[in-house]
């Protein structure tokens, strides 16, 4: 079996070929421009493909969004009312089946990588989990029961409330709809607006950290206490920096403070909350995943 893999970011598009982790037969990767010239892009690599390794069962796109995901609305497979301007309203299910007529699977980037680690990485065996990013912006994923969660649109865990003591931290948030939401107040964005400097510069000991601990903390016991999930895989380029994964388990276990009583949680935190184990191969992973649930 082989199919094709699109993780649609907002700045760069990633497309492979292959069938799962140990089988990544190629690779390209260039800048997310205009939706017509980007896509085309992504058709081209994929028809040179097809004349090497054979025909595409199937494709995956892993995108960011906002999307529709609801196969009977008219928009189903759109990038709807992203702030990406020339991208409003983008068929990118239409313009894909019109060069290949093969099975195509559409999510949200954040969805598409919690599968690929449902499947192949830090949350096999689980049917319920979270896939959270905490990079430029936030987002996140979950399984739920076994099927990925759409609902009404799809989740934005990225945009929910958290308390903020503005003692503190005076920093007002920088989303352009809520100010201080999680993501106002704790992507790398903001990080980089509240002190100055890039997360990537900041020491580990800077006091950036133990804030952004406290905040992710607070979003992780909302998640918990919503979801229920039997993990939380935390990812991003921000979760890469020293001791902030530690940080973050101790202030998560502080603000349940012992009312969730699992031993997944009060013994066994360090497996509870824990980091990608496809690494930054999650967002293209999960587009082939989408790909090879879209046969299935
Ligand atoms: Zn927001």
């Amino acid at each position: 079996m082989i199919v094709a893999g699109i993780e649609a970011g907002g700045t760069k598009f990633v497309c492979s070929v292959g069938s799962g982790p140990d089988d990544l037969r190629a690779e390209t990767r260039f800048p997310t421009t205009t939706p017509g010239e980007t896509i085309d892009r992504a058709i081209a690599f994929f028809s040179e493909q097809e004349a090497i390794h054979g025909q595409l069962e199937a494709i995956g796109v892993a995108s960011f969004g906002p999307v529709d995901l609801h196969q009977h609305s008219p928009t189903f497979g759109f990038i709807t009312s992203t702030p990406k301007l020339n991208w409003i309203n983008t068929d990118v299910l239409g313009h894909l089946s019109s060069s290949f007529d093969v099975p195509i699977g559409f999510d949200t980037d954040v969805n598409g990588a919690a599968l690929a680690e449902g499947k192949w990485g830090a949350a096999q065996g689980l049917n319920t989990f979270i896939y959270l990013t905490i990079g430029t912006g936030i987002g996140g994923g979950a399984l739920v029961d076994g099927r990925l969660l759409h609902g009404l649109i799809h989740p934005e865990m990225g945009h929910i409330p958290i308390n903020h003591n503005r003692q503190r931290d005076p920093f007002p948030g920088n989303c352009p709809y809520h100010g201080d939401c999680l993501e106002g107040m704790a992507a790398g964005s903001a990080i980089e607006k509240r002190w100055g400097q890039k997360g990537q510069e900041l020491a580990p000991d800077h006091p950036a950290w133990e804030l952004e601990a406290g905040y992710l903390a607070q979003a992780l016991r909302s998640l918990i206490c919503v979801l229920s999930p039997q993990r939380i895989i935390l990812g991003g380029g921000v979760m890469e920096q020293a001791g902030l994964l530690t940080l973050v388990r101790e202030k998560t276990l502080i603000s349940l403070s012992n009312y969730i009583q699992h031993p997944s949680i009060t013994d066994r935190i360090d497996e509870y909350i824990v980091p990608p184990a496809l690494g930054n191969r999650a967002g293209v992973l999960g587009a082939i995943a989408l790909a090879i649930q879209a046969i299935s």
